[in-house]
């Protein structure tokens, strides 16, 4: 091993050896140690206790309980697990609810934000958001009718939006201003509060998808006067494939006359089984129908997990995760050709970070075929590292630059073609 990447393992073990977040690392179920999981962004590990709570579920409270189970535990779960987020995220109590996916929750709070400024037709986002947060604006536009607008901030260097542009494109004509953040590809953490306060400065509405941000990024829903929030609990929250997704609305957009899709699971008594809809006037209202129990109750030991090792420390390691990488990425990865495709600024920055390579595809499938290392791409060119602080410790980064040297060294991601996978 060159001299170098001694030096660096030589601090990494220093470093793990004072990571106040070690011990988390055992929380989880690790089937292969060799195995460098860097795509907790998108799939979390699973947690040991999520696995246990599974099991009970499926033996005692499925099996055995059967529909008992409703009124015994399911019933409340929603709300329950709910607040458990919105501890995280900085909610006042009942101002969280889990159930549906990241796009459906998305489209909920799209159309009831629209509702509420009927005068105004005008959405802003930017071109760095998930497609699925785009397509689900553009279909309410499509119910809605043609006189709304979709209008994006453009990005010049693919990592970020520029203020003084989104300072230009706020009009009275807004209704709602929405993004996702960090982003989805290159990590941009936008300013969240200054971004809020302008939006409301014209009177628009703010939705903010914290699917990359939850569990990874300290969040103050209450403090920075957020409207709506939407967020993943598969990706930092670990709750597994398929987990439904959670919703914030600030309190004083709930009551009153705002749209979403109706259901009996909304209605202020489902089981009264009225002809006529009646919202409830808490955060149920933003049910529609019954939830996935077997994946909600596989969320909430994930996220005691998260809640016991709290958000500061989380942050705090995620930073020192990514600064430790750069300096590497500087000195080992950029001479072979790699570019950084996320911010500098670790303030403006999440837990994952995007390198770019004229061969990212092939690099990307020889580390995964014959490094056992597991990272994500997205086009055109990143190998997205996704460094989750309760189980990612800094060897593993020495070990992930370590293994990127080996396989542009060997020249291995030759051997591999372009056509894409189904799921990259
Ligand atoms: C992961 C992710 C989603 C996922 O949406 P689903 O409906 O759960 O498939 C949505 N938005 C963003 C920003 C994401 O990162």
């Amino acid at each position: 091993m060159d001299a170098n990447m001694d030096v660096y393992f030589q601090r990494a073990t220093a470093l793990d050896a004072h990571d106040p977040l070690a011990g988390f690392r055992e929380r989880f179920l690790i089937a292969d140690e060799q195995l460098l999981y860097l795509d907790g962004n998108s799939l979390g590990r699973m947690p040991i206790a999520s696995r246990e709570k599974l099991h009970a579920l499926i033996d005692e409270q499925w099996g055995e309980r059967l529909i008992r189970s409703w009124g015994e535990d399911w019933y409340h779960g929603p709300e329950r697990i709910g607040e458990k987020i919105g501890a995280l995220i900085g909610a006042q109590p009942g101002e969280v609810i889990v159930g549906d996916s990241t796009t459906v929750n998305l489209y909920k709070c799209i159309l009831a934000a629209l509702s509420l400024r009927p005068d105004r037709k005008a959405i802003l986002s930017d071109v760095l958001n998930f497609p699925t947060d785009l397509y689900a604006i553009q279909g309410v536009m499509q119910v809605l009718g043609a006189d709304y607008k979709l209008r994006l901030l453009a990005s010049e260097d693919e990592i970020s939006v520029s203020m003084e542009a989104y300072a230009e494109a706020l009009h009275e004509d807004l209704a709602l201003v929405t993004f996702s953040t960090p982003t989805f590809k290159s990590g941009y953490l936008h300013p969240i509060e200054t971004m809020t306060r302008m939006a409301h400065d014209v009177g628009a509405l703010v939705l903010w998808d914290f699917s990359h941000a939850v569990g990874a990024v300290p969040l103050d829903a209450t403090g920075w006067d957020l409207d709506f929030a939407v967020g993943c609990c598969y990706k930092y929250l670990n709750g597994g494939p398929g987990a439904p997704a959670f919703l914030y609305v600030r309190e004083k957009h709930r009551f009153g006359s705002l749209s979403q899709p109706w259901g009996w699971w909304g209605h202020t008594a489902p089981f009264s089984f009225e002809i006529e809809y009646e919202p409830a006037m808490s955060m149920r209202r933003f049910l529609v129908g019954t939830p996935p129990v077997l994946s909600m109750m596989a969320i909430e030991p994930a996220v005691e997990i998260v809640l016991e090792a709290g958000m500061e420390l989380i942050r705090e390691k995620a930073l020192a995760l990514g600064e430790f990488f750069l300096e590497m990425f500087d000195h080992m990865l950029a001479p072979l050709g790699f570019r950084l495709g996320s911010p500098r600024d670790p303030q403006r920055r999440g837990s994952h970070i995007s390198i770019r390579h004229a061969e990212g595809y092939r690099i990307y499938q020889a580390l995964v075929r014959q490094q056992n290392m597991i990272p994500d791409f997205r086009e055109p060119d990143n190998i997205r590292l996704g460094f989750a602080p309760l189980y990612t410790s800094f060897g593993d980064i020495v070990e992930a630059v370590r293994r990127l040297q080996r396989v542009l060294e060997n020249g291995q991601y030759l051997a591999y073609g372009l056509g894409r996978a189904d799921v990259t």
